[in-house]
């Protein structure tokens, strides 16, 4: 295990990908370019979120001034570091819809396969260069009690509309090989591969092909109300906005409602170096889905782009989820991208669920921030006198959800009129999180006991099927 990652960088592979260099690039301002003192849209946040309002405000108002900040760089958080499963759902997962919006459900799924073809349709107008692949997503079992939920769940996608066909042991190790498999599901329907990295420089260089100028390492530090606007006070400077879209995940955010809504959750993931003729073979795979397994603490993975036929480097593997690691205080830190722990974790898994692969090597190990709240699904809201909106929470089901927050941020600000503000969806705010200690305590104490629910066949304990009633939980 040890061998495996003695090498892997401390990095994440996407952001680093060959070609990098040009996209980050194009994708901001120069920081030098002094920012605007004003502008009639105002967007804190470079990740999917923000570029995505930034882009369907230019459709909107092909004439308004539109300026984007990030503290860090175009995609460098969330949007730059994920596993790039663009699915349709906007609630994560249909399951979760049903349970917590079971009279709306019909139009969620509907709304989001339209989002899911309207991102398709920008990729290929905007000509993004991100992989999007909609290869659907097996959904693994990995010990027999997991089977009959699966059969569960892809009765419930099927009743849904989305296109699903069982595989039983053997259909499935002919797919992808693990002697870990005892059966599951192919999703065709719903589910995309991105390359999540291009997706954001493709996004923001788009923008600002539209106009939009976008300032990176220029943090938000506080705004507040200014005449018929608001004042958002950066480091450097302030900039005078009409509207403001607040698109900072789970950072900490001036809006004292959204810090109860949401708390940072660590995920992390390993990718390995490029796998050989001989390795690919060996696992089969020819069909490129996004896998996950059925457990509570769940693995996610995938193939990156498979540069062979330009004469390239073959398919790497991104392997991540399992833990997901909340520190006291809503701390958030680059140094706790790094987790020893977590990552010979992940590994060890790896290499359980591909004996095949033994002695294949990891090169790039990191971690990133999930804005997790209590019902799994993004939540809006405005702030001072509807001048500023928010979109936050969508746990770990935001590459395509976004483009969705985004519209409706856009909607909360300029069109009142719009049908998608009726929506519970928007109109209704999860349960918040306690204050310290007891977020920690409530926190930490359900992700132990749903690692326990994994150990004894998925029974759930007191405690859970307590926070089930009252409809709160904790995922990723
Ligand atoms: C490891 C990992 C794997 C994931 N895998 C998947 C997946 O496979 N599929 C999926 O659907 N979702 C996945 N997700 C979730 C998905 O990546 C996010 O939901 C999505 O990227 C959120 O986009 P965002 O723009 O809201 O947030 P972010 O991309 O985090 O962007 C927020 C931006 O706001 C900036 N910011 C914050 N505060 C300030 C401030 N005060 N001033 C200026 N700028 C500020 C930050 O620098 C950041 O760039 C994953 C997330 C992680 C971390």
């Amino acid at each position: 295990m040890r061998a495996a990652l003695a090498d892997a960088a401390p990095s994440v592979w996407w952001l680093d990908q060959p070609g990098a260099t040009a996209l980050k690039a194009s994708a901001a301002d120069s920081f030098d370019t002094p920012i605007p003192a004003e502008a009639d849209l105002v967007i804190v946040g470079a990740g999917y979120t923000g570029l995505w309002a930034a882009l369907q405000a230019t459709e909107d108002r092909p004439n308004s001034s539109v300026v984007v900040i990030d503290a860090a760089a175009v995609g460098s958080q969330a949007s730059g570091r994920n596993g790039g499963f663009c699915s349709s759902s906007l609630t994560h997962g249909i399951a979760n819809g049903v349970d917590r919006f079971p009279g709306e459900v019909d139009r969620l799924q509907q709304l989001g396969r339209e989002n899911l073809d309207d991102i398709e349709a920008s990729i290929a107008e905007h000509g993004i260069d991100c992989g999007f692949e909609r290869t659907g997503n097996l959904a693994v079992a990995t010990a027999p009690w997991q089977l009959e939920p699966l059969r569960d769940a892809m009765n419930q996608a099927a009743n849904y509309g989305e296109t699903v066909s069982w595989l039983d042991q053997e259909a499935l190790r002919a797919e992808l090989d693990s002697p870990t498999y005892s059966g599951g599901f192919w999703q065709r329907s719903g589910e995309a591969m991105v390359d999540p990295a291009r997706l954001a420089w493709g996004l923001a260089s788009a923008a600002r092909r539209r106009g939009v100028r976008i300032f990176e390492h220029t943090p938000m530090v506080d705004l507040g109300a200014s005449g018929a606007g608001v004042s958002v006070r950066t480091t450097r400077g302030p900039i005078r906005a009409g509207r403001v879209v607040l698109a900072t995940n789970a950072f900490p955010s001036p809006i004292r409602r959204i810090r109860r809504l949401v708390a940072p959750v660590y995920d992390h993931v390993l990718a390995t170096e490029p796998l050989s003729d001989a390795q690919l073979d060996a696992i089969g795979w020819r069909n490129r889905q996004g896998v996950s397994d059925a457990t509570n603490l769940f693995h996610y993975y995938r193939l990156t782009a498979d540069q062979r036929p330009s004469g390239g480097e073959g398919p790497r593997i991104v392997w991540g989820g399992y833990d997901a690691v909340y520190h006291f205080g809503n701390r958030i830190d680059a140094s706790l991208e790094q987790r020893d722990r977590t990552h010979h974790t992940l590994a060890e898994h790896f290499l359980a669920t591909f004996p095949q692969l033994d002695g294949i090597r990891f090169t790039h190990r990191w971690g990133g921030v999930i804005d997790t709240c209590t019902r799994f699904s993004v939540t809006f809201g405005t702030a001072h006198d509807n001048r500023v909106a928010y979109a936050v929470g969508y746990t770990g089901l935001g590459v395509g959800a976004t483009r969705f927050g985004a519209r409706v941020c856009l909607d909360l600000l300029y069109r009142p009129e719009s049908p998608l503000l009726a929506l519970d969806l928007v109109g209704r705010s999860p349960l918040p999180f306690p204050p310290e200690p007891l977020r920690w305590i409530g926190i930490t104490w359900t992700r132990r006991a749903l690692e326990r629910s994994d150990r004894r066949e998925g029974r759930r304990s007191l405690w859970l099927r307590a926070l089930d009633a009252v409809g709160l939980g904790f995922d990723s």
